[in-house]
């Protein structure tokens, strides 16, 4: 997969370089390129911003250094070719989850654009639309400061359901969000700790008998935590739910 990241801030993108993403980068499993905005000015202070048509607090991101970053990113020499997905982080997007992250592990390339202040002039997004799938995408209901942290965000727990980049696949199966239920409760040595034992089931080698606490343990945990993730359309079954407490 290839990921573009246009920010004012590039080093805002360091964490990209660490853990599992940077050893999938270094493995080729995923190419990640941070381009500076201001490249893409022409002026001699390197402006980005300016004061807002109509009036109002704070200021908006011009549209010409983005135009012109946008369109180095797409017909760069080494780009991917087909049409690239573009990630304009906002408050008022499409809200990112689980489901999101598989679709967009599914998307060849993907170009993400960091806003800043008070965001990227509109007309930004409309031009795009011509060369780009521009989604809008929010980490959730509260207003960052920028659009980086949900880049970071994004791109680990995308880049983590590409083959290859978590060592072991299976892990990703039974995670929390993965089919609508949250994970069991896990535990590792000692058996007994400052007076907590583990489940006895656990140490009992019935895998049958684990397979199903663990399950109960996922419908318990959602019930009890995230009752919201347990809608009709979620993957427990009605006579499952009647169990839980
Ligand atoms: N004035 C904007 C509004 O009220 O919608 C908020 C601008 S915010 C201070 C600056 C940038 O941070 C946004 O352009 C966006 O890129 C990013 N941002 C802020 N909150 C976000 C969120 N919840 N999800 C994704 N990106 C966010």
């Amino acid at each position: 997969m290839r990921i573009d990241v246009v920010t004012i801030f590039p080093d805002y993108l360091a964490p990209l370089e660490l853990s599992l993403i940077g050893r999938a980068r270094r493995a080729g499993l995923v190419d990640v390129v941070v381009h500076d905005l201001r490249d893409f000015t022409t002026d001699r202070h390197r402006t980005v911003d300016d004061t807002p048509y109509g009036g109002g607090a704070g200021m908006v991101m011009k549209p010409e250094p983005w135009g012109r970053a946008l369109e180095h990113v797409r017909t760069r020499p080494e780009a991917p070719g087909g049409r690239p997905r573009l990630l304009l982080p906002s408050p008022g997007g499409r809200r990112f989850d689980q489901a999101m992250a598989r679709e967009l592990a599914a998307e060849p390339w993907l170009v993400f654009g960091c806003g800043r202040y008070e965001g990227i002039d509109e007309r930004v997004a409309e031009a795009a639309a011509e060369h780009f799938d521009v989604t809008l995408v929010s980490l959730g209901d509260y207003v960052l400061n920028g659009g980086e942290v949900a880049v970071l965000a994004i791109t680990e727990a995308v880049a983590r359901l590409l083959p290859g980049v978590v060592g072991n696949a299976e892990s990703l199966v039974e995670e929390s969000h993965e089919d609508g239920l949250l994970e069991y409760p896990v535990y590792t040595k000692p058996a007994v700790w400052q007076g907590r034992e583990v489940p006895a089931v656990l140490l009992s080698g019935d895998h049958a008998a684990i397979a199903a606490w663990r399950h109960q343990q996922r419908l318990e945990r959602t019930a009890a935590r995230r009752p919201d993730l347990l809608s009709p359309a979620s993957a427990a079954r009605p006579d499952e739910l009647a169990v839980v407490p």
